[in-house]
């Protein structure tokens, strides 16, 4: 088999999350014997796109396609001389998925056979509150409506204005009590049956996020994310031997070299590649594995679009050291209805088993018939 063509499809959602539009770019790599495969990444299409058509492309046409390993060294090698960590290895991850797309419709598998088995009957999932409901307005409605379809843990970030307003450089006990009260009123109202994961999005320097996770410690919190940005990992190790609340970071992180440093330095208690980031389905069940040598868990970040949802739900449903797969139900019952030939929907807190042959899912077509999406295709 070989690779003829790739399709870079991209999908504008015209939504800013945090600091720009988060869009999602679809790559569906064509073979010579009919076969297609799907991929995704984001939220830059524009620059991924760039990488693929510009470094990836010419040396993917007219390769194997199930030669996925070989391809995956042979695409950061080439993007690895100007530095990687960016568009490079985004677009790479969205290849990378797309290949193993090919590899089980090939082998006429669902992908999470390919990757070794299923290791449990249904994934638990938990919520991303992106939600109709404002987690800092109605704290206890979200989590009643949650607990209601069976979900009973939920990620929000309530410093994330104060933040704003001090540029993550002080906080003064206002403020502190602001950003606590959606966790202890959910805690108050819940006790542990609903669990609260509290993201922080990178926006804190090392002091406060030390007294943040002290103050946060009688609401018993799922885990304390990205409470400092990534870049130094050291600083991370400092604040996680400050509290005894487990910490977890790394959506951000790619590669498996990206993660040695985390793991080594024992900063986090849960790890969380996104596959389309990280370098895709291979490069996460490899960080997966380095995970396991230090009995940590994973839980994969599954924030983006409807490929990286269903290509996270056949990773969860392989790994064996899988803690809790994230989910967004205003993604799942909203924004991805449409797009795809199936929707993978959590039911009472568990994802089912993946559908097969590869991911299980392709775009539909009339999709890409719409104003807001861009099609090119290298040959
Ligand atoms: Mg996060």
């Amino acid at each position: 088999m070989k690779i003829t063509g790739i399709e870079l499809i991209r999908y504008s959602r015209g939504i800013r999350v945090h600091a720009g539009e988060v869009d999602w770019l679809w790559v569906r790599i064509h073979t010579d014997e009919g076969l297609t495969g799907l991929g995704e990444t984001y939220p830059c299409a524009d620059a991924e796109a760039g990488a693929i058509s510009r470094e990836l492309a010419p040396l993917l046409l007219g390769r194997d396609p199930l030669c996925i390993d070989r391809l995956w060294a042979d695409m950061f090698l080439a993007v690895n001389y100007h530095g990687w960590a960016g568009a490079e290895l985004r677009a790479i991850s969205a290849i990378d998925i797309a290949l193993w797309d090919i590899a089980g419709k090939a082998a006429g598998r669902p992908i999470y056979q390919l990757l070794g088995g299923a290791s449990r009957d249904a994934i638990p999932v938990y919520n991303t509150c992106y939600d109709h409901i404002d987690f800092l307005a109605e704290p206890v409605r979200l989590a009643e409506e949650l607990a209601a379809m069976g979900i009973h843990a939920m990620k929000i970030w309530p410093f994330d204005p104060v933040a704003k307003e001090t540029g993550g450089q002080s906080i003064h006990h206002g403020q502190m009590e602001r950003g606590l009260l959606p966790l202890k009123l959910i805690h108050g109202a819940f006790g542990p049956s609903m669990q609260v994961a509290m993201e922080f999005h990178g926006y804190w320097n090392l002091p406060c996020a030390k007294k943040i996770a002290q103050a946060c410690e009688p609401y018993e919190p799922m885990w304390l994310e990205e409470m400092l940005p990534q870049d130094n990992l050291a600083a991370y190790s400092e604040l996680a031997r400050s509290t005894r609340l487990p910490l977890t970071i790394s959506e951000r992180l790619m590669t498996r070299w990206g993660f040695r440093e985390l793991l080594e330095n024992r900063a986090a208690s849960t790890i969380m590649p996104d596959i389309c980031w990280c370098g895709g389905i291979s490069e996460a069940k490899k960080i997966a594995a380095m995970a396991e040598t230090y009995y940590l868990p994973i839980a994969p970040h599954n924030c983006g679009g409807p490929v990286l949802h269903a290509a996270s739900a056949h990773l969860a449903a392989n790994l064996t050291n899988l803690s809790i797969l994230e989910t967004v139900r205003r993604h799942y019952l909203d924004e991805y209805r449409g797009l795809l030939t199936r929707d993978l929907i959590p039911e009472q807190g568990w994802l089912g088993l993946p559908p097969g042959p590869g991911l299980g899912v392709e775009l539909r077509e009339e999709v890409l018939t719409r104003p807001n999406v861009h099609t090119t295709r290298i040959s």
